[in-house]
């Protein structure tokens, strides 16, 4: 199996993305029943199903990463503001507030009432921790 993937493109993100997309399809099918949906389901499934393992099996390197690095520039941003908002959640000590230029600024919890000095612009506003 290894020398047969040699020289291959593999799975990439861009792949595993295909793959979601796929369950999610057939998840929505079996959630929605109407025929024109589940028949559109039925061909777009397909459609990925053929694409991924095009895109797993294609010798041809350059254009399967220049695919992959365009998706990553769409997703990445995003991804990067998920793991964020998670982080943020997951973090109890802390009190995340978003100031008005977009920034996330962090104090400490059960301090009270504390003037916050946005690092990025410089902004004050007063915040109940
Ligand atoms: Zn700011």
């Amino acid at each position: 199996m290894a020398r047969f993937m040699y020289g291959r493109n593999g799975a990439d993100q861009l792949c595993w993305a295909i793959l979601i997309a796929e369950l999610a399809l057939s998840l929505l099918s079996s959630l929605i029943r109407n025929q024109y949906f589940s028949a559109f389901a039925h061909y777009a499934s397909l459609f990925l199903c053929v694409y991924l393992f095009f895109r797993l099996f294609s010798r041809n390197l350059e254009k399967r990463r220049a695919e992959n690095a365009k998706f990553m520039q769409w997703w990445g941003p995003k991804q990067s503001a998920l793991r964020g908002a998670k982080a943020r959640r997951a973090d109890k000590a802390h009190k995340y507030v978003k100031c008005s230029c977009g920034t996330y600024c962090r104090v400490p919890r059960g301090v009270g009432r504390v003037e916050l000095t946005c690092p990025k612009c410089g902004k004050k506003q007063i915040v109940k921790t």
